[in-house]
């Protein structure tokens, strides 16, 4: 029987999303999962995201439906209000914006439940950062920028090459985008990091490209980076493979099969590329990022010694706080 190919990006290039309006009972909440131990806080202000990228794991196991409807959650403003006002701890982590989608993906455009929760948050001065893969979040540049020491934005960026970024993550602003719009927040003073993920072996993990990634982004005014490579759970791997052979990347789903499959390394449902290979190239980005000027890792905060729910000491990124990130706390 003839082998049969699915028709190049016919699976993740199905229609416009619908959308669907929700009230929810709570917003914000701990941090949970991978990101349980860092005890932090994050609020999700849609469920489902349209950007469509391949190796998508925000669920926990292969929804459809997550690029498919996008649900708003409506009141999510009032809710924060309300769970701020009532807030009782003595101090209150960094919300981080958000840990299951995209909060500045397309329908932010429409629905500015977003940029509503980050006034609400900015009227408690809670601090908080953001990571996305759009463009969309300029029309709020006034906002941030006047809250720019209480706020860090991410720009999560697979690779410079813009034909194969509409591949494998075909709702996501071209990256050279992306560089016009962190070089505007960075002019404005806000605090920018781009998180170079994921590496995909054989893929995004051209050293040439990863370079002029880093450089074009340093130039463009981004302070920190971060990176990881890409990890796959069953699920992610059998949509890569049909993309990967839909495209005639044969090479590309050979080497990665033999990379995460011939000796498996496994943590909590995830398969994880050689260790060896993980360390070399995040030591390379982060070779490359001292190298244009810029820093590996994040800053830390110093929020225990706060005394007052509303944090207005808070400062997310004092610089004498900066910690180096060490090369094992990226190589998973
Ligand atoms: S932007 Fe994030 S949440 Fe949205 S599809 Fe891509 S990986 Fe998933």
């Amino acid at each position: 029987m003839a082998k049969v190919i699915p028709e190049p990006h016919k699976w993740w290039q199905r229609r416009i999303p619908l959308v669907e309006e929700k009230r929810c009972k709570t917003f914000l909440h701990g941090l949970s999962g991978e990101y349980k131990d860092e005890g932090g806080l994050t609020a999700n202000p849609y469920i489902g995201c349209a950007h469509r990228c391949c190796y998508c794991y925000a669920t926990y196991e292969w929804v459809p439906e997550f690029y498919d409807k996008i649900v708003v959650k409506q009141n999510a403003p009032q809710v924060l209000e309300a769970q701020l006002r009532m807030w009782k701890g003595k101090y209150i982590e960094p919300v981080f914006l958000a840990s299951a989608t995209d909060s500045y993906q397309p329908q932010e455009g429409r629905s500015r439940i977003t940029r509503k929760c980050v006034e609400v948050l900015q009227k408690y001065n809670v601090p908080y950062y953001i990571f996305t893969k759009s463009g969309t979040i300029l029309r709020d540049l006034e906002l941030h920028a006047a809250y720019k020491d209480k706020c860090m934005l991410f720009w999560s960026i697979s690779t410079i090459d813009d034909s194969l970024k509409k591949i494998i993550e075909p709702n996501v602003t071209p990256t050279r985008s992306l560089l016009k719009v962190i070089n505007k927040f960075s002019e404005r003073g806000v605090q920018t990091a781009v998180n170079i993920i994921p590496i995909i072996p054989g893929l995004t993990d051209d050293r040439i490209k990863l370079d002029a990634l880093i450089k074009e982004s340093a130039e463009a005014g981004a302070r920190y980076f971060t990176a990881g490579v890409l990890r796959l759970r069953g699920d992610i791997w059998s949509r890569m493979k049909m993309l990967l052979e839909s495209i005639g990347r044969y090479d590309a789903a050979r080497l990665m099969q033999a990379f995460y499959y011939s000796k498996p390394i496994t943590e909590q449902g995830y398969y994880y590329a050689p260790k060896s290979y993980r360390e070399e190239i995040i030591q390379f980005v982060e070779t490359k990022v001292k190298e244009h000027g810029a820093r590996f890792g994040i800053p830390i905060s110093d929020s225990p010694d706060l005394d007052s729910p509303q944090c207005s000491d808070f400062v997310l990124h004092p610089k004498e706080k900066f910690e180096e990130a060490s090369l094992l706390s990226f190589v998973q």
